[in-house]
């Protein structure tokens, strides 16, 4: 569901739902979005109204805790082996450790 804000050609405002933006395409292309107020069917699309609007995210939205747990996620995969990458404690104990050997 959508809601409009819209106006008619005697300048009333008011709101109405519909299914979708192309249902209101049709259903104004066929005369049935009439005005509340006067009953006209010269209506225009307003801007959507404030309340709309006021759904969508706040900016302040908290990313950083799923990276965060998505990186401790990765982390414990590695751990495991899982992704092959070596771990740092491991490796400093290598054979392949080039500060260990000199020759
Ligand atoms: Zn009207």
């Amino acid at each position: 569901m959508i809601r409009y804000a819209m106006t008619c050609d005697k300048n009333h405002s008011f709101e109405s739902w519909f299914a979708s933006a192309a249902a209101f395409d049709k259903l104004q292309g066929a005369g049935m979005v009439q005005c509340s107020i006067c009953g006209s069917v010269s209506v225009t699309k307003s801007l959507m109204t404030p309340a709309l609007q006021a759904q969508a995210r706040p900016p302040e939205a908290p990313l950083s805790t799923p990276g965060t747990r998505a990186e401790q996620a990765l982390a414990e995969m590695q751990d495991r082996g899982g992704i092959g990458i070596c771990r740092p404690v491991l490796c400093g104990r290598g054979a392949g450790d080039p500060r260990g050997r000199r020759a």
